[in-house]
């Protein structure tokens, strides 16, 4: 069987990822038209960290993402990408003395926070370099609208500021010192089912924040309203266009911000998958074919260590294979699995495949977000899948994550 890859993995091996710069370009060109113009979009590193993706959310023509980042890994790698520390905004509920010395060291000024505690280290990190830093109140809203697959806030969490505590906090999160409350960060929701869910989660939002602008009697200048921009994944499917989102968001701002225009307050989005996830596909071969009682099982040399770490989780099965040979069609029902010696190395059960053999390749779509440094990469000490970048069809990058045990002192 044929694949649209089948140069590169003879080239480079399987399991490989395939990510193209064009795709990503065109979805940060897409998510930016579909915001008001002013809007500054966060890219989520979580959803792929790889250099190259990061670059080309940065660079090129067009508008460019800032991005967000919740570990010095994911620092790195924006620094390798070009991304100046002032570009980055730190989030996370469990950010430690170190990686926040860290981030302050290499030029972050802007932090998420989620607790008093978390405001408390950020504000002492910054004291010890003798910087003030920007943060953002991150809340964790006490009512939520729309519907989703992963949905964050409304209920207790680890994520954010119960809002309605948030008017008797203020008095102690004034306090701190080397922190200037900037405003605050919304993120309720992952991956909206349609476009109308997208735009009531963002109305609520909206709502929200402008209540707490004039209860918390501090001047907001900057309000990230979070994310919930959908992408399919690892399975065939186009990339939503939000066709309305830009219009009703300047109306609901008009309403409740007035002067939001002249950036008084600024406003964010965020997005991961959106922005990266069609940029991708997985090349696998098939290992082997067999039959057991009546049910058949493909045997890749991906699995939930390559892809679906996430799946792992239970949280986003099944993934589907593209029938990309010409026109191959599905002719048989069968389980999609992967090497690894445990019976819940499973990316799909019960999937509608063409027939496959031995030495075959097969190619699961929009893998560009949540592959494999969402995976269990280190389970059976298989090597990483090779990551190729490709862009106008040619080969811009080819890498491989390489796992290693260092012993002795406990590194930076
Ligand atoms: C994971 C995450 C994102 C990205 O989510 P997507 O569904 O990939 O867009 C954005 N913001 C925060 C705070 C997150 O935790």
């Amino acid at each position: 069987m044929s694949s649209r890859y089948a140069d590169l993995a003879q080239r480079y091996g399987t399991p490989l990822y395939v990510y193209d710069l064009d795709r990503v370009e065109a979805a940060r060109r897409d998510l930016f038209e579909a915001l008001p113009e002013s809007f500054t979009v966060f890219y989520a590193a979580k959803a792929n960290p790889h250099p190259e993706l990061l670059r080309a959310l940065r660079e090129g023509k067009g508008r460019s993402c800032r991005v967000e980042i919740s570990s010095t890994g994911e620092l790195s790698a924006a620094l390798v990408a070009g991304f100046l520390g002032a570009e980055v905004m730190y989030t996370g509920p469990g950010k430690t003395h170190g990686e926040l010395a860290v981030a302050i060291a290499k030029g972050v000024r802007t932090f998420s926070v989620e607790s008093p505690t978390d405001l408390e280290h950020v504000g002492a990190a910054a004291v010890a370099h003798g910087v003030r830093v920007d943060c953002l109140l991150r809340v964790n809203s006490a009512s939520a609208s729309a519907t989703t697959s992963i949905r964050m806030t409304g209920t207790p969490s680890q994520f954010g500021f119960d809002s309605e505590t948030l008017p008797q906090l203020m008095p102690r999160l004034s306090q701190v010192e080397g922190v200037s409350i900037a405003g605050l960060h919304f993120f309720p929701l992952s991956n909206a089912k349609d476009e109308q869910s997208l735009i009531g989660e963002f109305q609520h939002t909206i709502e929200l924040a402008a209540r707490l602008r004039r209860e918390l009697d501090v001047p907001l200048r900057f309000i990230d309203i979070g994310g919930g921009f959908a992408a399919p994944y690892g399975a065939p499917g186009a990339r939503p266009v939000y066709d309305k989102l830009r219009g009703e968001l300047e109306s609901t701002l008009d309403v409740h911000f007035p002067e939001w225009r002249e950036g008084n307050p600024h406003f964010a989005c965020e997005s991961g998958r959106y922005l990266v996830g069609d940029s991708g596909h997985l090349v696998s071969e098939v290992v082997n074919v067999k039959d057991s009682r009546g049910r058949r099982f493909v045997i890749l040399d991906a699995g939930i260590n390559t892809f679906g770490g996430m799946s792992g989780l239970g949280r986003l099965l099944p993934v589907a294979v593209e029938p990309d040979a010409d026109g191959a069609a599905a002719a048989q029902t069968a389980s999609l699995v992967g090497p690894l010696c445990t019976p819940g190395d499973v990316l799909g059960r019960n999937i509608a495949l063409p027939d496959l053999a031995s030495g075959d390749l097969v190619t699961i779509p929009n893998t560009g977000a949540y592959g494999p440094t969402a995976s269990l990469l280190m389970f059976l000490g298989r090597p990483a899948p090779a990551e190729v970048v490709v862009r106008g069809g040619e080969v811009v990058s080819v890498s491989r994550i390489e796992h290693v045990r260092t012993y002795g002192q406990r590194d930076e």
